[in-house]
Order: C-alpha cells, then sequence, then structure tokens
C-alpha cells in the first residue's frame, strides 16, 4: 500500500485492462530496472508510472545505477504543473526513495548520487516552494502532499551530511517546514512526518551531529506571531486521534523549541502548553490502556522538568507551582511510576522505562528541604507555603486509594514508592486530607469511585442533598460511600445552615 495519496487515479483498485494504475503495473512489471529509468525519462512528470519507478527505487539500487535520481530531478526542474497538480509531487517521492534506498544499502556509485542530490538541493525547494500554497487543499490530496513534502525534506536530514544540513536552515525550507506542521490536521495519520521533521530541525543535534547553534533564531523568524503559533500547538494537542508515536514527537517538538529556555518559553506557559501535554498523555493512556506508553510518559517528564530547571532562576518555583497546581504531571508521574516497577525487574535499582518519574518526587522533596535563602547544592529551588499547598494539593488530589493500590502491582514497591510515601508523610497527606480535597474540588468522594482520576472539577456532580458539601456522579457512588458520610454529614449541614444564617 502507498503511504501517499495525490490523486485518485494513481492508485485506483479496480482490475480493468484501460485504468492507468492497472497499466502502470504492470509495465512496471514487465520492464527491468534501467529500462524503466529509460521510460521514465519519456513519462509525464506525474503519472502513476512514475509513482511506480520511485517505488521500485526504494527497493532495488539498480534503479540508482541506472540513474533514476538525475531523471526525477530533471522533472522537477523542467516539469510544468497543471491547474490542478504540481508536477513535482511523484518526482519528490522519487528523491526521497532514492535517498532511503541508499541509508539502507549503500553501494559505490552512490556516494556521487548523494552529492548531485545535496547541489540540486536549493533548486527543489525553490520549485516546490514557489507553487505550494495552491496546491495544498485541505483534503486527503492536500494533506497527504505536505506530508511528502515534509517525507522529503527529511530524507535529505536522514542523510546525516552535516554541511548538506546546516545549508537547509534556509529561510524557504524553514517555511515549508513551519507550514507543513502547522497545517496538517493532528488527526491525519501521516502527520507524523512534518512532526519529526520539525524536531529534527529544532533539537540540539541529530544523531550526535550538531545542528546550527542560531537554529532557534532562524526558525523563529519565519514563524511570523508567536501566538498564531501557540494556538497551532494547542490544537494539535487536542488532536483525539494522535497515535503514541505522532504525541511523542509533538512533544519532543515542544522540548527542542524550548531548549535552552528560548523566547518560546514564555507564550508556551502563556498558552497553557505544559497543561496540554499532560492532558494529552493522560487521555492517551485512558484511551489505550494496552498500549505501550513509556516513553510517552519519559519525554512529558523531561518536558515537565525542562520547564522548572532551564527556565531564569526567578521563575522556578512559579513554573513548578503552575505544573503542580495547573497540570495532571503528578497523575502521570504515578503511572510512570507503575509503568517502572512493572518494567524493571525486582531487587533492582535501577529502573527500566520510565523510572525517571522517580526524579519529579525527589525533586519536590528536595525543593521542600531548602528552607533557605539558598540551598548547598546550588539549585534554585526555595519551599514557602504556597509550594507546600501546591504539592498537597497535587498529590491528594491523586487519590490515596490510588496510591495504596500501587503497592499491589509494584514488584520492588519499596524502592520506587519511597520517595511518593516519604513526601507523602512530610506534607501530613492522609486518608482524611485525600477526602477533604475532593470535597473542596466538589470531586466525587467515593474513594472507589471509577472516575477518580483526574483533578478537574466536574460541574455534572451532584450534592449530597441533605449536607450539599459532598459531591458523588451518582447514586451508585453515594452509597458505596455513605459509611464514611454518615459520619459527617449531620456537622457538614450544619455547617451550612449556620453560615447560611449570617
Ligand atoms: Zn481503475
Ligand atoms: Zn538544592
Ligand atoms: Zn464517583
Ligand atoms: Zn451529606
Amino acid at each position: 500500500m502507498d503511504i501517499f495519496v495525490l490523486s485518485r487515479e494513481d492508485h485506483c483498485r479496480c482490475t480493468l485492462d484501460s485504468c492507468p494504475s492497472v497499466i502502470a503495473d504492470r509495465r512496471i512489471a514487465s520492464l527491468k530496472p534501467h529500462e524503466a529509468v529509460a521510460a521514465l525519462a519519456e513519462e509525464g512528470p506525474t503519472t502513476p508510472f512514475v509513482n511506480r519507478v520511485a517505488k521500485a527505487t526504494e527497493v532495488d539500487p539498480a534503479y540508482r545505477r541506472a540513474g533514476v535520481a538525475k531523471i526525477f530531478v530533471q522533472k522537477i526542474l523542467e516539469g510544468q504543473s497543471t491547474r490542478d497538480r504540481p508536477h513535482w509531487d511523484w518526482p519528490i517521492y522519487g528523491i526521497g526513495t532514492v535517498i532511503h534506498g541508499i541509508r539502507e544499502k549503500k553501494e559505490p556509485q552512490d556516494d556521487e548520487i548523494l552529492q548531485y542530490l545535496f547541489a540540486s538541493y536549493p533548486a527543489i525547494i525553490d520549485v516546490i516552494s514557489r507553487s505550494f500554497m495552491r496546491f495544498i487543499p485541505w483534503n486527503l490530496y492536500g494533506l497527504s502532499r505536505r506530508c511528502l513534502v515534509a517525507w522529503m525534506i527529511c530524507a535529505y536530514v536522514a542523510a546525516k551530511d552535516p554541511e548538506m544540513k546546516w545549508k537547509m536552515y534556509d529561510e524557504k525550507t524553514l517555511t515549508l517546514v513551519k507550514f507543513c506542521w502547522a497545517d496538517t490536521s493532528p488527526d491525519f495519520l501521516l502527520r507524523v512526518y512534518p512532526a519529526k521533521l520539525l524536531m529534527y530541525m529544532t533539537e540540539e543535534s541529530t544523531d550526535g551531529k550538531p545542528n546550527p547553534p542560531d537554529r532557534l533564531e532562524k526558525f523563529a523568524k519565519v514563524l511570523g506571531s508567536m501566538p498564531a503559533f501557540t494556538s497551532s500547538l494547542a490544537f494539535i494537542l487536542k488532536g483525539k486521534k494522535l497515535t503514541e508515536l505522532m504525541l511523542w514527537h509533538e512533544i519532543a517538538v515542544v522540548r527542542s523549541l524550548i531548549s535552552e529556555w528560548h523566547p518560546f518559553a514564555k507564550p508556551f506557559l502563556e498558552g497553557d502548553i505544559p497543561k496540554l501535554v499532560m492532558a494529552a498523555i493522560r487521555r492517551f493512556m485512558k484511551t489505550h490502556p494496552d498500549e505501550e506508553f513509556g516513553g510517552l510518559l519519559e519525554e512529558g517528564e523531561l518536558l515537565a522538568v525542562q520547564f522548572i530547571l532551564a527556565c531564569p532562576p526567578s521563575d522556578t518555583m512559579k513554573n513548578f507551582i503552575y505544573l503542580l497546581n495547573d497540570t495532571c504531571l503528578i497523575e502521570v508521574a504515578v503511572e510512570g511510576l507503575k509503568l517502572a516497577s512493572i518494567q524493571s525487574p525486582p531487587g533492582s535499582l535501577l529502573p527500566k522505562g520510565s523510572g525517571t518519574f522517580c526524579l519529579i518526587f525527589s525533586t519536590i522533596s528536595h525543593a521542600l528541604s531548602v528552607t533557605g535563602s539558598r540551598c548547598e547544592c546550588g539549585c534554585n529551588f526555595r519551599s514557602s507555603p504556597e509550594f507546600t499547598e501546591a504539592a498537597r494539593a497535587a498529590i491528594e488530589r491523586v487519590g490515596l486509594q490510588k496510591l495504596l493500590s500501587l503497592s499491589l502491582v509494584i514488584n520492588n514497591w519499596q524502592y520506587f514508592m519511597e520517595s511518593l510515601g516519604a513526601l507523602s508523610n512530610v506534607l501530613g497527606v492522609s486518608g482524611t486530607s485525600v477526602r477533604e480535597r475532593h470535597r473542596l474540588d466538589r470531586k466525587c468522594c467515593n474513594v472507589a469511585c471509577p472516575a477518580r482520576t483526574s483533578g478537574k472539577r466536574s460541574e455534572k456532580k451532584s450534592a449530597c442533598q441533605k449536607c450539599q458539601s459532598v459531591y458523588y456522579c451518582d447514586r451508585e457512588c453515594q452509597k458505596k460511600d455513605w459509611s464514611k458520610h454518615k459520619s459527617e454529614c449531620a456537622t457538614f449541614a450544619q455547617e451550612r445552615e449556620s453560615k447560611e444564617s449570617e
């Protein structure tokens, strides 16, 4: 199956003798590679046959030996677009398959081919840039074409040539990178290519090869409005169909954009991006409980740590408190602990998987311990009543029940829970305080409530009729909690009456 779908006739599923798809399939099957390349030279730029040659090129080096790269470049540079189809789309797919083919299995003549493709890069990008906006309608074909452009640029990045890579930070490339990323729907599966590309271009290094130090400045220059970019990001993070891989890349993008606390960080905080990232991770875990999400948790934690550790000293505690109060970081972190313990063999001290989440809890503990004006270790953490309260509330929101139930699934629970357990003790988190937190947050007070995970208030809950001060999802939750609530109900009711009569 083809990953890119650029027109109807290229991938028709009928078996009619007159069908262009069928004809192209038979033709490529009947020709030897060098014959197919010769035939390609005579072909229009975007027929199904061009697609078939490109596909065959990826797996068979004989096409490269026969000079297919030059013909694809020629088609891009010399072809003419029609009113509704650019002449360059299958040819750039061909360029990508040549580079990927070389990556798979390099042959002696391939260095020369790569040098030729590197030299042609500016001209290719120039052709795409000139007509890109005309050919990316918001439909399957347009979305597919955006992702194809990103995929081809990714292929150049993946060629791992440092010199070539640095040349790709030109305005035209970066503008394409931006449009492919910002204008592709989060529900579109191939979106992983624009996201990957943006990550490759903005991260510090790709495969150990450094990217230009001013890469973020260069990218910021083509971005235009930062609030607009932030709201695209917010829109994408709210995507309901993001796969683990897609979400991972989007989070990685955020992380590379704020590396070294670049000016991107401020609008991201103002636009609540950390909150949306954590919510997206939680949503993914809830909707795909059986999938592997260790990588996601890890990336989420690294991002959180970056928002706390990479910022200017004066913002450290402010950002920390924000993450505790306004995002579901702790809830995600608890899932990380759970996963780390499951993946680590009993008795092992070094957690596998997303065991790094232990770090969040020990970081909170450390911050709580810094009571003076500076810490011996040189960190920027300072404890404060506001911070203590935020930490306590965040842990209480996760719910003691959930924490205790972790001991049942965790192999070496002591190791993993030590940090969290100690923290709960220091903060005075108890069954009663958890209950009170849920009451104040107007969340269901039933300890065993199936919906009791999110830290958000739910307006749909209904209150106990008598006291009006505890909340439940439904009759079921209320009934389950009655043994606990009956002792406090009268007191709450009285408190309310006296308040009302004041
Ligand atoms: Zn057909
Ligand atoms: Zn310290
Ligand atoms: Zn409930
Ligand atoms: Zn009551």
